[in-house]
């Protein structure tokens, strides 16, 4: 029997998805039928944006799972309306953009490349001389998908890599800290920071006045995370102190974030428009489709959210 997918993204994105849809669904051996258009007593799964309009799950009676096309899932988790099980985006092209991007801006601030880069004045300084990996403690904050990746990657750098999630983790290399009692410890002395928790309503101002006391003096903030991870006002007061020396932030709690925001002007904040990283097509079709293979087959989905966590 034919099933019936819905897919509810902005249209722009249907141009590119659609035809690798098709061919996943093929390659997975899955009949189905793809469009913009389904009636939702008819729709058997939802590939879905939480950009998209709908926002109404109720008339989706037959629905047996909403396959989110982003790895966040704040938008959407507390729709009191969507009964039907979220299956969050895990997708290698995704994970691969992040740790592309956390190890450019790491060994950025490592490196000190901004010295050489901007203000070249002439004067040749001999005692700039970066220190080895193996000098420096990185420390991630959210040991998923996304974190445990740039952790590993980091890690082949020769960083001394710590980690903090919510349960315990055990990761080579990464020395593990979870729950509210092992955020200090992980924090203390570290040089980089970098965010990648989800957006919840516990990982809320991770990084406040107290938690941003325990870094290294002059420590760098990175956050690809979520925007409400980070207390601005805080941070704005650490970097004025020189407690933290710089942040380079991908993601606001206003976004765009707005032209008059104080990240904009200051010396050492650098602002990145929420480009991170972003699903692939190409490979998160292969994602939504051994899903799909999966709910007919009876199986659990992949990457399913927990609404109680919210991620
Ligand atoms: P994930 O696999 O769900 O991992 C989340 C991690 O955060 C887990 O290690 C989890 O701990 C930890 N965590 C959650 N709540 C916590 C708490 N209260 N205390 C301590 N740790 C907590 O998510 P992911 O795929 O890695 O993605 C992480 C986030 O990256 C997404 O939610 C999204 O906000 C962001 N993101 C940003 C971009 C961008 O372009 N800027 C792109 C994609 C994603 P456990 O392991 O114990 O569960």
């Amino acid at each position: 029997m034919t099933i019936n997918v819905l897919f509810a993204a902005p249209a722009k994105d249907w141009d590119e998805y659609a035809p690798l849809l098709r061919a996943a669904f093929s390659d997975h051996g899955i009949d189905a039928a793809l469009s913009l258009e389904t009636p939702p007593e008819e729709t058997d799964y939802i590939v879905y944006a939480p950009n998209s309009s709908l926002q109404d799950f109720t008339p989706f009676t037959r629905c047996k799972g909403v396959l989110n096309l982003w790895a966040g899932v704040e938008q959407i988790v507390q729709n009191p309306t969507l009964t039907q099980p979220l299956a969050r985006m895990v997708d290698d092209g995704l994970t691969q953009g992040m740790v592309e991007w956390v190890c450019g801006h790491t060994l950025r601030h490592h490196l000190g490349m901004d010295t050489h880069l901007f203000g070249q004045d002439g004067i040749w300084r001999e005692d700039t001389a970066p220190p080895l990996a193996s000098d420096r403690t990185v420390c991630v904050l959210g040991l998923g998908a996304l974190g445990s990746a740039c952790a590993n990657a980091l890690r082949q750098f020769g960083f001394r890599m710590r980690g903090w999630s919510r349960t315990p983790k055990l990761l080579e290399g990464v020395t593990c800290f979870y729950g509210t009692s092992g955020l200090l410890d992980a924090l203390t002395g570290a040089d980089i920071i970098i965010l990648l928790l989800p957006n919840t309503p516990e990982t809320e101002n991770t990084l406040n006045a107290e938690t941003l006391a325990r870094p290294a003096r002059g420590a760098v903030v990175i956050n690809p995370g979520r925007g409400p991870l980070i207390d601005d006002d805080a941070l704005l007061a650490a970097l004025e102190s020189g407690q933290i020396g710089h942040a380079t932030l991908d993601v606001f709690r206003t976004e765009p974030l707005p032209s008059d925001h104080p990240y904009w002007a200051h010396p050492n904040v650098t602002v990145t428009p929420h480009i991170a990283s972003a699903t692939r097509a190409k490979t998160a079709v292969n994602v939504i489709a051994e899903n799909i293979r999966r709910g007919e087959a009876g199986e659990p989905l992949l990457h399913l959210v927990n609404r109680d966590s919210g991620y």
